[in-house]
């Protein structure tokens, strides 16, 4: 055994601070540019313009990805899907007008609930694609990572809502 010392290149968030993107492939092409980044903090969109001598200009764009949390329902049982939205200008400035077909038509179940398959025996439809329908969503809420979050609580109040 022995250890091995890498070194990455992060930048650091104008909106927030965080240090959360590597940017080492940046410079991979030797010739700079400039490129954009959502923050994995706080969502807010920054603009990096570097060069090929690891120097790099961020500055914030007044763009965000928000996560939202999107409900969805087969028969009498809810999944809670965690999706984004994208906004200019402030965080609320969202269109949610084609949530309803993407979640619905749009979007294989597959790649939100993270299975490897969903069949549907008596179609022979192995990507069922409006088996879940949509059914509204909220911001996500903070620490909805945590297992003990009251999901119930969210669905019912979506589910009320009628979104
Ligand atoms: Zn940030």
């Amino acid at each position: 055994m022995h250890t091995k010392k890498i070194t990455k290149t992060m930048s650091v968030c104008p909106h927030c601070d965080c240090v959360c993107s590597p940017v080492d492939h940046l410079f991979e092409n030797k010739y700079g540019g400039d490129t954009s980044w959502y923050c994995d903090g706080c969502g807010g969109k920054y603009k990096i313009e570097y060069d090929s001598s690891k120097k790099c200009l961020i500055s914030p764009l007044d763009e965000w990805k928000i996560d939202i949390a999107v409900v969805m329902k087969y028969q009498d049982i809810f999944v809670v899907v965690k999706g984004v939205a994208f906004a200019e200008g402030s965080r609320g400035n969202f269109d949610d007008s084609n949530f309803p077909y993407y979640y619905n038509e749009h979007t294989c179940p597959v790649n939100w609930m993270r299975v490897e398959c969903l069949y549907d025996s008596k179609t022979e439809n192995g990507d069922p694609h409006g088996l879940f329908e949509y059914v509204g969503y909220e911001v996500y809420p903070d620490g909805g990572q945590d297992c003990n979050f009251d999901w119930a609580t969210l669905i019912n109040r979506v589910n009320n809502n009628g979104d």
